[in-house]
């Protein structure tokens, strides 16, 4: 099996709702309310999620049981704390509680899933992050059967969606088979949306799968293929490959028969294929690609995006760009940036070595003679200010091949400790700000690696510099984590 990048399409132009960034997750952390018992010392949090952590699980009842003194659970009366039990998770699959001293349990009950608990704990940590798996009752079954076409090699290949993520073992020559005229015929498979298990890190689940088989081929035979806790599907899927609809069937021209092809034509086509497109913002996947398609659109006569490798073609004029992102507060553009050669998929995060507002480092961009800039800054207060728009490259980092491919964000710090620390509210900033970048640019994960291979990058991994300083260095991979957190609280189609 050729293994290809978990990057590669996903869905073609599958539309989603511009969903607003969730609030700020709650700080875990002692509160003291005025209960009639005893004070919270300490809190009982988490997430409930199926097969691998990015698919958390909305609308679970979770329930959270004590242990009395007989060593019995007990269902906790959270109403004198004001707090609600049982909870329903919401869009990140979160509950959360304050609680007094003692030893928690949760239960996890949802339709069409096995009833699911946490293991005993003990709050008084104060920091807890615990992690529910649940399994569905249901039998796996094949959701979808799409045709794509590879824009670099212009070959058509096929995407097999199943309802549930699959064990990606048990996907093979046995159990996807191709035929040509009634000939086994030769196919490769890659997972499409491949992710390490929430219980294992030598296990990997996926939902789709991309089929490249040799040309020709009459039938596709789907069987035996089992999902994350080992259940088959229940039949066998035969499929005429000509029956198999391409993935994207975009009604064009003038839509709405005005005489005229504008882009109400383009946001009608897409409504009328997708079936989801607010007036407002929304996001397209264009191959695996989350573009940000501008309200304002301004038609030209064809389709704009950042790069050549569009996969929606229409004769309307509809706008695709990623933007900017409108956490920025202050807007001072320089012009010491290039047109970019790639793709945005990787984040670089650099310090001031000093302590500035956003807007103090964005103006100092502007005025220096030195050639350097940023796409953002972020100020110790929290600011954020937009000195290089994001379709354009940046001179932040030392390295061409990083920078054309990043945003660079400067982070001031706020004081000259050699830690080279950055205030909270720097930090709480910078999450906010990433998670933001990688919703637009389809950026589906921040991984930190601790060099440059990984998307969440820093200046030290391409020049011999203290910077970003070790403050945030050990802070990536939380950054990460929380940015991630976020970014599985979207909605994924
Ligand atoms: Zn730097």
């Amino acid at each position: 099996m050729k293994k290809r990048s978990i990057l590669m399409p996903i869905l073609l132009a599958a539309l989603l709702w511009s969903a607003a960034l969730p609030g700020g997750r709650p700080l875990c952390l002692p509160t003291l309310f005025a209960p009639a018992e005893a004070a919270a010392v300490g809190c009982v949090s988490g997430f409930v999620y199926e097969a691998v952590r990015s698919n958390r699980i909305e609308g679970a009842t979770a329930t959270l049981y004590y242990e009395d003194k007989a060593g019995k659970p007990v269902v906790w009366d959270a109403g004198a704390s004001g707090q609600q039990n049982p909870q329903t998770t919401d869009r990140a699959g979160a509950f959360r509680w304050d609680v007094p001293a003692g030893k928690w349990r949760v239960e996890i009950a949802k339709e069409h899933y096995e009833k699911a608990y946490s293991d005993w704990t003990d709050a008084a940590s104060g920091r807890q992050n615990i992690a529910v798996p649940l399994v569905s009752v249901a039998a796996p079954e094949v959701a979808d059967v799409i045709k794509k076409r590879d824009s670099y090699t212009q070959e058509d290949y096929i995407t097999v969606i199943f309802s549930q993520y699959m064990d990606r073992d048990t996907i093979n020559e046995d159990t996807i088979v191709f035929t040509k005229s009634g000939v086994p015929a030769d196919c490769e498979i890659s997972a499409a949306d491949g992710e390490v298990s929430g219980a294992s890190d030598y296990v990997y689940y996926a939902r789709s799968f991309d089929l490249f088989p040799e040309k020709g081929v009459t039938e596709l035979t789907v069987k035996n293929v089992r999902n994350y806790a080992g259940t088959k599907i229940e039949k066998t899927y035969r499929i005429f490959t000509e029956t198999i609809r391409p993935a994207v069937a975009f009604t064009l021209g003038d839509v709405d028969g005005d005489g005229a092809v504008a882009p109400a034509d383009a946001r009608l086509a897409l409504r009328a294929s997708v079936g989801l497109f607010p007036d407002g913002d929304a996001s397209v996947f264009r191959n695996g690609a989350r573009a940000f398609l501008a309200a304002d659109c301004d038609g030209s006569g064809t389709i704009e995006s950042g790069d050549a490798r569009t996969i929606l073609r229409a004769s309307v004029g509809l706008a695709l760009r990623a933007g900017n992102s409108p956490l920025a507060d202050y807007v001072n553009l320089t012009d010491k940036h290039d047109d970019r050669t790639h793709r945005i998929d990787k984040i670089t995060l650099h310090h001031m070595d000093g302590v500035m507002t956003a807007q103090d480092c964005c103006d100092y961009f502007c005025e220096t003679k030195r050639q350097v800039s940023a796409n953002y800054c972020i100020g110790y207060d929290g600011s954020i200010a937009l000195n290089v728009e994001e379709q354009y490259r940046a001179w932040t980092s030392s390295s061409e091949a990083n920078d054309m491919r990043a945003i660079t964000i400067e982070m001031s710090n706020d004081g000259w400790d050699d830690d080279r620390h950055v205030s909270d509210a720097s930090l709480a900033a910078l999450i906010d700000l990433c998670a933001d970048i990688c919703l637009r640019n389809g950026i589906d994960k921040l991984v930190y690696t601790g060099d440059a291979y990984g998307s969440l990058t820093v200046h030290k991994m391409f020049i011999d510099t203290d910077c970003p300083g070790p403050y945030l260095i050990r802070k990536c991979g939380y950054i990460a984590a929380e940015v991630n957190k976020r970014l599985a609280a979207q909605p994924t189609q």
